[in-house]
């Protein structure tokens, strides 16, 4: 066999080519039979370079004709050999998945270790458990193995080793039962089976780019090639390199499994010029920085252009490239030349087709997308989620307006749905629906509509919504019928094309059905609950993914790592490259301890590091251009760099990074008329720039898009527009005066423009969210219990809150957010909040009101106008004397007490002042504030939950507080406090009505993580 090392680029490209057609032109003319060349690559797009390739050699040489050699992936390869025995058979990647879960059901089941419901745990335990299975069975180890390596360690016995171990030996010997095998089983099985002569009619045989090759899969391929007639390519700088990577560098994973199979090469191959080497040797070298820039050539010969630029967020980043790439484009550089990668390509995939669309470059995203996202998944779960939901408003919605499902045939079913529920003031629900629609009158239009389609519906999902559990045979049958039902099929079909992606979808959709149906029909004694079977089918969505149509491989790349290696490139853009997500930050192994893993060949933490290191160092090292980038902020969050951005100090120093740049960070796109490069971002700089002289001429130029600034342009409103505010604008809530006094601009964004960021599409319960639970928990509380909460009733309380959070948390999704939102409620917050009670219940006071509205309260204006405030508020505190005490409920942060009478605390002075004035008569008298309290339910301030943060002290003094000086005020200054909050109350509202809306936050902090930055400027010089 004979090793040629290539370097990556252009050059290795030429070698590559070389040595093929040499291997081609043992036929100078047609035919050109090449059905006797087998060639092994690690991905199928590089199958489909392989077949280009030589489709242009034939063509080249006067005929288009020729049989192709056979390119296979190494995955297919070992596939076709395994079918040549008489193994058993391989099972898919959702049968393994449904085996291990039912193991680790029924064993935990058993088991009094794990004190959770196994339905609980399985789903999450099993992912874990079938990933360390899959990394023990990639080594060889078998659960004799393992349980021989670990019995004198002393965490043998621990509970999650036990489980392992149990579940690992039921696994192997429930696949022995039923004749089956996994995919380690298949490369060990073929290990022992494997023979030469299989391959003996390949006249060559050609291995390209396969690098990171396990221990089974080495020791088959050190058969395989042990041949004369066998290529192998390497990529890598140089073969010197190559054989003096150490144990941390990025080359090692390549040298590590070229010695594994024997191949390691001898000789040097063809070189890389100094520039490539200088580089590939300054990378991850063990060498000091100031020692390496030492020896970097004089920037006038570093024939590379390597730039790293950060923008100030992900879509400027994502800007930038686009800009960048439309420049290229037009001085010339061919589209497929151009690479984009993103460690994350599913994060930005969506950001990057949208901003490449708007500056109308032609790409090609080729790397597979998620099934869960596709519209055509979607709609399958939200049909499942209707149910689960009980029929809920919202899911009902997305059923009745989905184009993929039976009700997109008449459009007007979802809008009689919204009327019917708005009018009827219902959220939803099959009963409450039927109810309505029994009630409603015929002439309202919605029974003739609804009343058909919505029995339907409940009709269709009927078998869904019994409790009891079915195996998962069963269950995919039910969703056939369901499928059936909805018309899913014909809607997709309905759509054209080849290209077209909802087809592609549906039927990775059926694959995936077909693959969960051979699965359940395989272990039929496994039972799932509609619940655990949905979080099945929404997890096996999730990992599974579907190619775009190969023809669409035209453009600009935008590709993964493993897509990207093969050909060579002109200028590569690699973005995201921030910590944790590059190299991915991955969690540490629940079951065994690394050094325990690494001594049996498991290194899974390094070998991730090592692999990202190694695509890092590549595509470095694989084009004449190549620019790093990186967004400071992801969201309102700041990012750090990746840690391997590091490796380029050498080149900074020696003066050899961003050669030619003023800005390397901050970068944001402009907003100048000539620097715009598409229509949206023309639109915009139009928009701020006013009169432009010659602007005319472009707008009348037949460009697409053109006319719609145009026509914006022409239109000029009549009259004046009116004030910002509705003048008749006279109620106010309490909460949004608060945000007008922090910060004027984003009242004006939230409550004029009614701008709100867009929710994260994600079942995880959000912060607000979370905290409407909290505050309905505890209301709930004093609402079933008027006792005092003492010692001795704590246990009580304590399991009545804990009912009450089960019924508020229960019916959310079962992700792991949500659990810890519940666990943190039940460990912290709740036992916080029964510490304060026992100690306030001893105080003689109790608490009177409960989430108290108040409405309408008049406010006189200093033009002696009348306007109205509203409030909600948590919970009144009241004494036998009727003082009173206002209580808000925290779960994040609040206000502190100030030393003086000026303060930030706002809102409870009003509400204090509000309920004095309103709840005359409508409960126990409120006859004197005498304190403001907050409930620091998550810990906060590092006190008690009760923090009276404001009080007499004249009244009483044996407050909780957690700022003991700043608190206690005398009887004066707390007046003064109350009507000085109800002073910036009418200001506020004054200025609101007189549309005075600065970008003035009352903390500069605030800015950071504001949305409307550059909607107010406030960060612009
Ligand atoms: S960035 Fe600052 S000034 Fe602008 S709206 Fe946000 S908080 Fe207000």
């Amino acid at each position: 066999m004979k090793t040629f090392v290539l370097p990556y680029g252009i050059s290795g490209w030429r070698e590559k080519k070389r040595v093929l057609e040499d291997v081609l032109s043992s036929r100078q003319a047609a035919p050109f039979l090449y059905n006797d060349v087998l060639i092994l690559v690690p991905s199928s797009r590089m199958k489909r370079m392989y077949g280009r390739l030589f489709l242009d050699f034939a063509e080249r040489r006067g005929s288009a004709a020729l049989v192709q050699p056979e390119v296979q992936t190494l995955h297919q390869f070992l596939q076709q050999l395994y079918g040549r025995l008489d193994g058993p058979l391989l099972m898919d990647e959702n049968s393994r998945l449904v085996l291990l879960e039912g193991i680790v059901k029924e064993r935990l089941s058993g088991s009094s270790s794990f004190p959770l419901s196994p339905d609980l745990l399985a789903p999450a335990l099993t992912s874990a458990v079938a990933k360390m299975i899959e990394q023990l069975t990639g080594a060889g180890v078998n659960p004799d193995d393992l349980s021989g390596k670990i019995k004198d360690a002393d965490f043998s016995d621990k509970t999650q080793v036990r489980l392992l171990l149990d579940v690992h030996t039921r696994y192997q010997s429930a696949l022995k039962d039923n004749n089956l095998t996994d995919p380690a089983g298949m490369r060990a099985f073929l290990r022992d089976h494997f023979d030469p002569a299989w391959l003996a009619h390949y006249r060559t045989l050609v291995i390209d780019g396969v690098q990171d090759i396990g221990i089974l899969e080495a020791a088959i391929l050190k058969k395989v090639v042990n041949r004369e007639d066998c290529a192998w390519f390497v990529n890598a700088p140089s073969s010197d390199l190559l054989k003096r990577a150490g144990e941390y560098h990025p080359l090692w994973i390549v040298h590590d499994s070229l010695v594994r199979i024997g191949v390691l090469p001898k000789e040097e191959g063809v070189g890389a010029d100094d520039g490539q080497l200088f580089l590939a040797s300054a990378l991850f070298s063990d060498r000091p920085f100031p020692e390496l820039a030492d020896k970097a050539p004089r920037p006038s010969s570093f024939a590379k252009t390597i730039n790293l630029l950060s923008a100030v967020n992900t879509r400027e980043e994502v800007t930038f490239i686009a800009s960048e790439v439309k420049k290229s484009l037009k001085t010339g550089t061919p589209a497929d030349s151009i690479l984009i990668a993103f460690p994350a390509l599913d994060e930005y995939g969506p950001l990057v087709e949208e901003i490449f669309t708007d500056y109308g470059i032609p790409y090609n995203r080729a790397l597979g997308r998620q099934l869960s996202a596709s519209p055509v998944a979607i709609a399958v779960v939200s049909l499942l989620r209707a149910c689960q939901e009980d029929f809920s408003g919202p899911s009902l919605l997305r059923v009745t307006s989905s184009p993929f499902l039976k009700f997109a045939e008449n459009r007007t079913i979802a809008p009689a749905l919204d009327r019917l529920m708005r009018d009827r003031r219902i959220t939803g629900g099959r009963r409450k629906l039927l109810a309505a629609l029994k009630f409603a009158k015929l002439d309202e239009g919605a029974p003739g509509v609804l009343t058909g389609p919505l029995n339907e519906l409940f009709a269709a999902l009927e078998p869904f919504s019994s409790p009891d559990a079915a195996p998962l045979n069963i269950w995919m049958k039910r969703l056939d019928a369901l499928l059936a039902w909805s018309g899913l099929g014909a809607r997709v079909a309905a759509i054209h094309g080849p290209l077209n992606v909802n087809l592609q979808a549906y039927r990775k959709l059926l694959e995936t059905l077909g693959s969960l149906a051979r699965a359940g029909s395989l272990f039929a004694d496994y039972t799932y609950t509609f619940h655990e079977w949905l979080f099945l089918l929404k997890k096996t969505f999730m990992h599974t993914r579907f190619q775009v149509p190969p023809e669409d491989e035209g453009g600009v790349q935008i590709l993964g790592f493993e897509e990207s290696l093969g050909p060579p490139w002109q200028e590569i853009y690699f973005g995201g490259l921030v910590d944790g997500k590059f190299p991915q930050r991955l969690p540490q192994n629940i079951f065994l301890p690394e050094q325990t893993l690494e001594a049996m060949g498991v290194r899974t933490l390094e070998r991730a590091r090592l692999n990202a290191a190694y695509h890092f160092y590549r595509l470095l090292l694989s084009a004449d251009k190549v620019t790093l980038t990186y967004p400071e902020n992801e969201g309102d969050r700041p990012t750090v760099p990746s840690p391997f951005l590091e490796e380029l100090t050498p080149l900074k120093k020696a003066g050899l990074l961003n050669r030619g740049i003023e800005k390397t960070s901050g970068i944001q796109f402009s907003l100048k008329i000539e620097d715009s490069r598409s229509i949206p971002e023309l639109a915009k700089a139009i928009g701020l720039a006013g009169e432009i002289k010659g602007l005319d001429e472009i707008l009348n130029a037949k460009i697409e898009g053109l006319s719609g600034i145009r026509s914006a342009l022409a239109y000029k409103p009549e009259e004046r527009a009116q004030g910002i505010t509705p003048l008749v604008k006279r109620e106010f809530r309490v909460t949004e005066l608060d945000d007008y006094i922090r910060c004027p601009y984003d009242y004006y964004v939230k409550y004029v423009l009614r701008i709100e960021p867009l929710e994260e599409v994600t079942e995880d319960i959000s912060l607000m969210a979370r905290g409407s639970k909290v505050h309905a928990i505890l209301r709930n509380f004093y609402l079933s219990r008027t006792r005092p909460v003492t010692r001795e009733a704590r246990k009580e309380a304590r399991t009545l809150l804990r009912k009450l959070a089960d019924s508020a948390f229960d019916t959310e999704a079962d992700t792991f957010r949500n659990r810890r939102d519940k666990d943190l409620f039940l460990t912290v917050m709740a036992e916080r909040f029964l510490d304060a009670e026992e100690e306030f219940w001893q105080q003689g006071m109790k608490p009177a009101y409960l989430e108290q509205k108040i409405e309408r309260c008049p406010l006189v204006l200093s033009n002696s106008e009348e306007v109205e405030l509203s409030a909600r508020i948590d919970r009144i505190d009241v004494d036998e004397n009727g003082n009173f005490i206002i209580v808000d409920y925290k779960t994040g942060k609040y206000p502190l007490p100030k030393m003086n009478v000026d303060q930030d605390i706002f809102q409870l002075p009003v509400y204090a002042v509000m309920a004095q004035q309103s709840l005359l008569g409508k409960g126990p008298a409120l006859k004197k504030p005498i304190g403001l309290a907050y409930y620091d339910l998550a810990g906060k301030t590092g006190g008690g939950a009760r923090d009276v943060v404001l009080f007499n002290k004249e009244a009483r003094n044996d407050h909780p507080s957690s700022k003991p000086n700043a608190s206690p005020k005398s009887a004066e200054e707390f007046e003064a406090i109350l009507k000085q909050s109800t002073d910036k109350a009418r200001k506020a509202i004054e200025a609101i009505l007189a549309g005075d809306f600065p970008s003035m936050p009352q903390d500069e902090n605030k800015c950071r993580y504001c949305p409307n930055g550059m909607m107010c400027e406030k960060n612009e010089p």
